[in-house]
């Protein structure tokens, strides 16, 4: 153990579970927890005790990287910066959670949400190395996107809502209204976990390979992914999340992107390598806690 390496703490704030790190890279993660999300207060308030105990065993954080569900708000110069944004997550509607963790700690927070802070992990140390544009996105309970563009992570107005996208659909084939609470049939709405579970009546988990579930799955991701690639022009699209990770998926959801851009992109990423184009997390399931140690990183001085 290096004394001189500054050590950072991540949180992957999770709807389900928040996952809290402290270490300095993937294979120096010196300690970790995860434990259940309930209500803001209490789970901020177990996040902050795990911090303070690791500060005792390794000394003091340099800063705290935090990769949390949203909507959000990310920007500092904002009133609500680091406040959660109306969302249908009981408890947690407007709720400041980056104020525990500044008032704990005299170091910088650097806030953002789990897909950009998965998408930077990425580009650290996963399938995003060397590329200064691309997109990370997940698709399980809920469907989002995080993107990195230009050599920096997208904000924009607000921070990009990839997963509420509005795709074409085939009533006849698919007469499934959709389960997203705010549009019906979204791209969330449609191919979320939660969507999976509503339309067939059935976990995803317990469909077999050549369920039509799948098909249908391929075409809606494959739609997204065209429309990501027309609109970012990105090099690569990273797909994780329970539903995403899936193996089988992976081969349908390539081709069929490739069908729907249809030669329009005349990239060879695309035309002839789309095994490289479209393609897993390199981190697998940590890219959300490594990116939060990511998002640390950047309060470096030479970030
Ligand atoms: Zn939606």
């Amino acid at each position: 153990m290096k004394n001189n390496t500054p050590l950072f703490g991540g949180i992957e704030g999770g709807g389900t579970k928040f996952v809290c790190a402290v270490g300095t890279r993937p294979d120096d993660i010196r300690a970790e927890t995860r434990f259940p999300t309930t209500s803001p207060e209490e789970t901020m308030a177990q996040a902050v005790d795990f911090f303070k105990q690791q500060e005792r065993n390794f000394g003091e954080l340099a800063s705290i990287g935090f990769a949390c569900f949203g909507p959000l708000d990310p920007n500092p110069t904002s009133a609500t910066y680091g406040h959660i944004l109306p969302t249908p997550k009981p408890g947690w509607t407007n709720a400041d959670v980056v104020g525990p963790l500044r008032s704990a700690f005299g170091i910088p927070i650097i806030f953002d949400t789990d897909v950009n802070g998965a998408a930077l992990g990425e580009w650290r140390w996963g399938k995003g190395q060397g590329l200064n544009t691309f997109i990370y996105l997940t698709i399980g309970t809920g469907v989002g996107g995080g993107a990195y563009v230009e050599g920096k992570l997208l904000h924009g107005l607000i921070h990009p809502e990839m997963g509420h996208i509005l795709l074409r659909r085939d009533k006849n084939k698919d007469p499934f209204d959709g389960a997203c609470p705010f549009h019906g049939d979204c791209f969330e709405g449609l191919t979320s976990g939660v969507a999976i579970e509503k339309r067939w009546g059935q976990r995803g988990s317990n469909l077999p390979e050549d369920h039509p579930a799948w098909e249908l799955e391929a075409e809606y991701i494959a739609q997204a992914l065209a429309d990501y690639s027309f609109t970012l022009s990105p090099q690569r699209i990273i797909i994780g999340g329970g539903v995403g990770s899936l193996e089988h998926l992976l081969p349908r959801v390539q081709q069929k992107t490739r069908d729907f851009i249809n030669r329009y992109i005349q990239s060879p990423v695309i035309l002839e390598d789309i095994e490289n184009y479209i393609v897993h997390p390199g981190l697998g399931n940590l890219s959300g806690v490594l990116g939060a140690l990511a998002l640390a990183e950047q309060a470096l001085p030479e970030n």
